[in-house]
């Protein structure tokens, strides 16, 4: 039986297994995939022992996605602008390729969801691995700006400036933020803590759109704020988790699963 895990540490929570599971079972593909703690420092270790015993391909969580990276010997374009991969997979000549599905996953589901990007103000909270991976394809989208703006401001000048010649983008700290914005994308991991990253009253468009990368039972503080701030469309970031998940999927077996049912159901097991 064909095998694939996701690695991670913490780990136990994701929602990856039960994802693959579910695809597999609409595509009546016989796999296993689970999920494996990895000790910090053993990462590599993990992988090659997982490749070299017949594992056909993995998926790689907080906080080795850099380290997979560095592992990879191949890297697709969109993991070489990442400078992170979520995705490892044994490839021509045997040599780790190394993808990062991320940033797909978000547009496919910004997608979904009609969000209108083109031609737009976006701003994009934080400059972590999560706002790094999904950067290129945001400004591939036809933004008239991103704007990432972040706690630690030279971060996000960084991360502005590495992404430049891709369209207009800019870094800003969250005071210097001002007028408003039709579209906010929370990629920091703020709501992980309850916590809400320092935005300014009235810096998202009346009727505009929200989206928090992070997911749970219940909507997140980041969802509730942009609710009274008068967002129309407010989402979390479970349909990105399924769609960067088909990625992969389609990436190891170049099949490509049909997600909406994927989503529906995963939804209904969280709420229970
Ligand atoms: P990182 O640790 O790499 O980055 C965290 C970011 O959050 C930094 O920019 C940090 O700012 C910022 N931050 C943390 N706390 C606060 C706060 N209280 N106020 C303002 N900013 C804050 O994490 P990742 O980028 O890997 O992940 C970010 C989030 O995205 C997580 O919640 C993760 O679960 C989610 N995610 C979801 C995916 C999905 O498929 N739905 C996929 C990938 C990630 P600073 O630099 O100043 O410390």
């Amino acid at each position: 039986m064909d095998r694939y895990a996701v690695l991670g540490n913490p780990v136990k929570h994701s929602r990856s297994p039960r994802i693959h599971q579910l695809f597999a079972q609409q595509l009546g593909i016989d796999m296993e995939y689970r999920s494996i703690h990895v000790e910090l420092g053993s990462f590599t270790d993990t992988v090659r022992h997982f490749f070299l015993a017949g594992g056909r391909g993995v998926n790689i969580t907080v906080p080795f996605k850099q380290e997979a990276f560095q592992l990879a010997e191949v890297h697709s374009q969109r993991a070489l602008r990442a400078e992170a991969v979520n995705t490892l997979l044994l490839g021509k000549n045997n040599l780790y390729y190394g993808d990062n599905t991320d940033g797909v996953g978000l547009l496919r589901d910004l997608k979904r969801l009609s969000f209108p990007l083109q031609g737009r103000r976006i701003l994009l909270l934080g400059a972590g691995g999560a706002a790094r991976g999904v950067l290129a394809p945001l400004l591939e989208a036809g933004p008239a700006e991103v704007t990432v703006v972040n706690r630690d401001a030279g971060r996000a000048a960084l991360l502005a400036h590495a992404f430049s010649d891709l369209g207009k983008v800019r870094s800003a700290a969250y005071g210097d933020l001002s007028g408003s914005y039709p579209v906010i994308i929370n990629a920091t991991s703020a709501s992980l803590s309850g916590e809400l990253p320092p935005l300014p009253e009235h810096i998202l468009t009346q009727g505009g759109y929200a989206y928090d990368m992070m997911y749970g039972a219940q909507p997140t503080i980041f969802m509730h704020w942009a609710l009274q701030a008068g967002a129309a469309e407010v989402h979390d970031g479970l349909g990105m988790l399924v769609e960067q998940a088909a990625e992969a999927f389609f990436l190891w077996r170049h099949q490509r699963p049909d997600t909406a049912p994927v989503l529906a159901q995963l939804r209904a097991e969280l709420v229970v």
